[in-house]
């Protein structure tokens, strides 16, 4: 699972400037997806080959008069605690303040691997006016400068380093066919997660396995349905009691990021009667982040008239318009109605997923896009793309090699996806196209 680092520190100091910062590569990857609503506070990271997850704390504003407590926003609070790694910012211009004394003591108690970080160290002399920074109690303290991408890389490095991270596997490309679906529902609290888990774990056709041993990592059910085997993770607010699964209480943006990223295909369950959410639609902009295959369930289809039927599929289309690769279905997971036909689109997403592109049929498949149609020139200079090449899985990568490929619009970028998507039947799973010039 991947590791989680949260950025703490008082108003001003530097942190969503720093979180800018580490999520930096993955936000190139997803910034032209329309519609896609983005929460700030969440983002995902690669260094090498260690992925993570940074939260910043941006609630994080202790309160002298009424106390640090009461005043961290619930969620924050939570997710400092689910955090692997502190990242505790401070200010190397402004020097240390009471609030930077008061997180500090909060901190401590915490007792988590904490990074001290000074910020906007930018030109100024190593050490000398970073000693005071010692009298926080935390240890060493990093001279670096977000808005500068000084220091940024070793501050990465020494956060990860305090967790003993294993080495990532590499990803196997291959002989995926015959290891478990790994799936993951996904949802806000109500919309039904563990009512339509439980109705499928009742299902003849199901053959569930008794839960190995949990560890800190995700818990899972292991099951088979007609030959296809399958691992049920367990996510944010649901926990597996005896042979049913049960709603808890919180919910956790860090569980369900968690889950999504251990998952190949996510079910993401939004309930009807609520209609889309701000936080449907964030976990829907993880799920894409992530590049995780996604089924759409509209839960309690049996629960909503025709007219709030019709306000929803409008919702549907304007805010979660950029996962218009995902099957929807409507469905009541109480009265059992629309509950098969997921299976078949859990199995088509995670082909589609997993789906091997050789190298002729994408090359093949370019030239003739080009022959339809040309890419623009722009100025003097027109893109030529050469070959292509499938750079990875889950989600799928199309690495297109030419010359002047930075002139290819966003527009015959997405002429190619489509031409791409039919040929492959790359349905419910996100495609990256990335393009590489050789100069
Ligand atoms: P936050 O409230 O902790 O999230 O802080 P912000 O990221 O919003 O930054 C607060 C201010 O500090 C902004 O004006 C930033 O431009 C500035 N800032 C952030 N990082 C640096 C840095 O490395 N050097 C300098 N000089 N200013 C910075
Ligand atoms: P979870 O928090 O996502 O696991 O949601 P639950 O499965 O606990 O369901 C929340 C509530 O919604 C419960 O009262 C369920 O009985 C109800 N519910 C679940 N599915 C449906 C459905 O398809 N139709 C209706 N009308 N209610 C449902």
């Amino acid at each position: 699972m991947k590791p989680v680092i949260a950025l703490v520190g008082r108003p001003n100091v530097g942190k969503s400037t720093l979180f800018n910062r580490l999520t930096k590569s993955r936000d190139a990857i997803v910034a032209d997806f329309a519609g896609l609503t983005r929460d700030r506070h969440y983002g995902q990271g690669r260094q090498g080959k260690h992925e993570y997850i940074v939260i910043d704390t941006g609630g994080f504003e202790p309160d002298a008069t009424r106390g640090i407590f009461k005043e961290m926003a619930k969620q924050t609070q939570q997710a400092v605690a689910e955090a692997d790694v502190v990242v505790f910012v401070l200010d190397a211009r402004a020097g240390l303040s009471g609030q930077d004394h008061e997180i500090a003591q909060y901190l401590r108690r915490l007792s988590k691997p904490t990074v001290l970080v000074a910020n906007k160290a930018e030109g100024m002399k190593d050490g000398a006016q970073l000693s005071e920074f010692y009298e926080l109690g935390l240890g060493e303290v990093m001279a670096v400068s977000a808005a500068h991408g000084q220091g940024v890389r070793s501050l990465v490095d020494a956060a990860l380093g305090m967790l003993n991270l294993p080495e990532p596997e590499e990803e196997i490309f291959g002989d995926d066919d015959q290891r478990p679906v790994r799936l993951a529902v996904a949802g806000r609290p109500n919309a039904g997660k563990s009512t339509l888990i439980n109705t499928w774990l009742g299902e003849e056709r199901l053959v569930a396995f008794d839960m190995p041993g949990t560890t800190r990592d995700a818990i899972t059910v292991p099951f088979e349905r007609n030959g296809q085997k399958f691992e049920l993770i367990d996510t944010a607010g649901l926990r597996r009691k005896g042979r049913v699964f049960e709603a808890i209480e919180k919910f956790s943006v860090v569980k369900t990021l968690q889950a999504i990223e251990t998952a190949n295909v996510v079910l993401l369950l939004i309930d009807a009667t609520q209609g889309v959410t701000d936080q449907d639609a964030h976990i829907a902009g993880y799920i894409l982040e992530s590049g995780r295959s996604v089924v759409l369930a509209i839960n309690k289809w049996d629960a909503v008239d025709d007219y709030q039927r019709q306000m929803l599929e409008r919702s549907i289309e304007s805010r979660l318009s950029f996962l218009k690769f995902a099957p929807l279905h409507f469905i009541s997971a109480q009265k059992r109605q629309g509950i098969e036909p997921l299976w078949k689109s859990i199995i088509q997403a995670h082909r589609a997923a997993t789906c091997k592109m050789p190298t002729p049929v994408l090359t093949r498949l370019l030239m003739e896009a080009i022959q339809f149609q040309t890419p623009k020139k722009v100025g003097a200079y027109r893109p030529k793309m050469r070959y292509a090449h499938q750079g990875g899985m889950n989600p799928p990568v199309i690495v297109i090699h030419g010359n002047s490929l930075e002139l290819v619009t966003d527009a015959y970028k997405r002429f190619l996806e489509t031409r791409f998507r039919k040929e492959f039947n790359l349905v419910g799973t996100p495609l990256r196209i990335e393009m590489k010039t050789s100069h």
